[in-house]
């Protein structure tokens, strides 16, 4: 289905849904196209941040969203939010999108890429830091595919580029982290409590 038609039809349930966890208002887009011509991860999506709020202003189902690339490939840098002439916040819109997505168990466009976000929060979770080699090893025992990438290993061991040693648990502001994790999973819990 496109989502260059011309009509909007916005408001249906997922929609709202989508609107009130992020706090946006889906109908500012003007379509400029700013958001996407910054976006470092556009190259990857299926669609780009434009299309995205296009997608809601015109209603499209659920499911062209909640099973596209975009929502997992989103590095919520920031880019997007910060170039946009509306002030719309679309890593917000994105955040809830992915959102929604758990909280129904959509499945995700790409395979394991749940998992991959998965280990990479709990691997900040644990030190505050990114370890990219141990988030590397991790993925491939945890997916089954031990020789994933493993091609590239020696260049970037080469030029140290990947780091094998983690950061120790107690670095600087590793406690800090820490205690964030803990901050929002009381929150989650609370919110699934009220909700139960
Ligand atoms: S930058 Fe803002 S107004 Fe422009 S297309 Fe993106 S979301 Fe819409
Ligand atoms: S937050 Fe996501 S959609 Fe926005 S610019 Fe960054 S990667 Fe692209």
């Amino acid at each position: 289905m496109s989502v260059n038609a011309v009509v909007p039809a916005p408001g249906t349930p997922f929609v709202k849904r989508v609107e009130g966890l992020s706090g946006q208002k889906v109908l500012k887009c003007i379509q400029c196209g700013k958001c996407s011509a910054g976006c470092p991860a556009a190259f990857a999506m299926d669609f780009t941040p434009r299309q995205v709020m296009r997608a809601l202003q015109l209603g499209l189902p659920s499911d062209e969203l909640l099973g596209a690339s975009t929502i997992w490939v989103c590095l919520f840098c920031q880019t997007c939010s910060v170039r946009c002439p509306m002030e719309l916040d679309i890593a917000g819109v994105m955040e809830a999108l992915r959102l929604v997505a758990i909280e129904d168990k959509h499945p995700a466009a790409q395979k394991n890429i749940a998992l991959f976000h998965r280990l990479f929060l709990w691997g900040i979770a644990r030190t505050g830091r990114l370890h990219e080699f141990g988030l590397g090893g991790m993925f491939n025992v945890r997916s089954r595919q031990p020789f994933l990438n493993v091609s590239h290993l020696p260049k970037m061991l080469f030029s140290r580029r990947l780091p094998v040693l983690p950061p120790w648990p107690w670095s600087k502001g590793a406690g800090e982290v820490r205690r964030i994790f803990r901050r929002v999973q009381a929150a989650q819990k609370a919110s699934r409590g009220s909700h139960a």
